[in-house]
């Protein structure tokens, strides 16, 4: 596969932006090899400056469920173009917008819009913060809520730990107000609240984990955070950026009849341009400016453009049926993975949850982060390899869901397990 121009861009990218990429999943440094530089991409389909062609299971780490270039999207934003690209005053569609997102998750009785969804949990937390008066939050190891400080933690071993920083610049102090807990871990959960339960202001938890590879909740899992937010006085933020409209209409909240206080949502509901949101109880919004005293602002919140593709992709995921097709597409692929690497022993464990699905080398269980570690890494990376050179874009990390779209038809499916079958082959012959 010829990728001189993405290599020759990567060179000429890297004098001027760090690694010579805006986001540091884009790199390939676990994976080797060269980033694809992208011309454009339409439906399931992404297109390399090199004119070589993949199926996309990446749809820019979520957003573009329908598709890429969607037409009724394409014209929406164009129409918001001709009439200015932002005003920073309140435009009528951006009602619209937070209408549709209620009407899919009744526990969001009023939201607020920005742009990102670093941006959108660090908000829920000051909010949680603000209204509980504690300063701790409990996250859960190998969850990831965006770049922000107090949430950029490492965790220390096995049990409940104050957090590590994750990165130089993350002050000790900043992260010593971070509890983390092992995902899927009540007991580690509870334990944490007896010892610091009368400071801890919120849980935060991605409802699916997306950022470990694909790993849903146990059994009673997300029910036991409630029971125990409602026993110490703390609030239950479900981090829906990833999962929100990619696991259900109405999120993974829907999926599994737990209701968070606070919310935070971002990827589709900005259908491939900037836009993210926060909300939950409405008398817990009530404290946010300028109804109340908790600060939050943004110059570029609700953006017309982002707002119109937005509410576009909403609209479309409203159509009866949309779930069962994404639900049924990720299965097909997560089963026929599964089903290849154990006629060729390969161990590999498969996840899906509606949209997303993610696979581990690994024999499984994988609960937690710590299990997902324990994976093949030089597998993984041999596997990754083959696909790509098959046409098959798949994230270039073994810690990233995967992302199915309605534009993904059966055949494209029916294609990837053929081209799973070869690259499976290959990790086999490795062993
Ligand atoms: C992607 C993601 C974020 C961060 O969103 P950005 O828009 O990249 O800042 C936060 N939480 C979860 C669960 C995510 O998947």
């Amino acid at each position: 596969m010829d990728v001189s121009r993405s290599k020759r861009e990567l060179a000429r990218a890297r004098r001027s932006i760090p690694g010579g990429v805006n986001s540091p999943v884009r790199a390939y440094g676990s994976v080797g090899g060269v980033p694809r530089f992208i011309e454009s991409a339409k439906g399931a389909r992404i297109r390399d400056i090199d004119g070589n062609e993949y199926l996309d299971y990446v749809g820019s780490w979520g957003p573009m469920i329908l598709g890429h270039a969607h037409p009724k999207v394409l014209r929406a934003v164009r129409e918001a173009m001709k009439s200015g690209t932002s005003f920073g005053a309140p435009t009528v569609r951006e009602t619209d917008l937070a209408e549709a997102i209620r009407r899919a998750l009744p526990s969001v009785q009023k939201l607020r819009m920005v742009s990102s969804g670093t941006e959108a949990t660090m908000s829920a937390l000051r909010l949680a913060r603000g209204v509980t008066g504690r300063s701790r939050i409990l996250k859960f190891d190998g969850c990831y809520h965006g770049h922000s400080d107090g949430l950029l933690v490492g965790a220390g071993s096995g049990v409940a730990t104050l957090g590590i920083p994750g990165s130089p610049g993350v002050p000790k102090a900043m992260t010593d107000l971070t509890i983390v807990a092992p995902y899927n871990d009540l007991a580690a959960t509870r334990d944490a609240f007896e010892r610091w339960g009368e400071d801890i202001a919120a849980i935060i938890v991605e409802p699916v984990a997306g950022n470990m590879g694909c790993v849903p909740p146990r059994p009673g899992f997300l029910a036991g955070l409630r029971k125990l937010c409602d026993e110490f006085g703390a609030l239950l933020v479900f981090d829906e950026v990833m999962t929100g409209f990619r696991v259900a209409h109405g999120g993974a909240q829907r999926l599994y009849k737990v209701k968070p206080d606070l919310t935070t949502l971002g990827k589709v509901v900005g259908g491939g341009l900037p836009a993210a949101a926060y909300g939950g109880r409405r008398d817990l919004m009530a404290r946010i400016a300028p109804e109340g005293d908790v600060y939050q602002a943004g110059t570029l919140s609700g953006n017309p453009l982002a707002v119109a593709a937005g509410l576009t992709t909403l609209e479309l995921l409203e159509a009866p049926g949309v779930y069962e097709t994404l639900a049924s597409r990720s299965k097909a692929l997560a089963e026929g993975l599964a089903g290849i690497a154990a006629e060729l022993g390969v161990p590999l464990t498969t996840r899906h949850v509606g949209g997303m699905f993610g696979f581990f080398f690994h024999p499984g269980p994988v609960d937690d982060f710590a299990q997902a570690q324990q994976s093949d890494a030089a597998a993984f990376r041999r596997f990754f390899a083959a696909m790509l050179e098959e046409g098959v874009y798949l994230a270039p990390s073994a810690y990233e869901a995967g992302f199915v779209s309605l534009a993904h038809k059966p055949r494209d499916i029916d294609r990837t397990l053929e081209a799973a079958r070869r690259a499976l082959a290959r990790v086999a012959r490795m062993r």
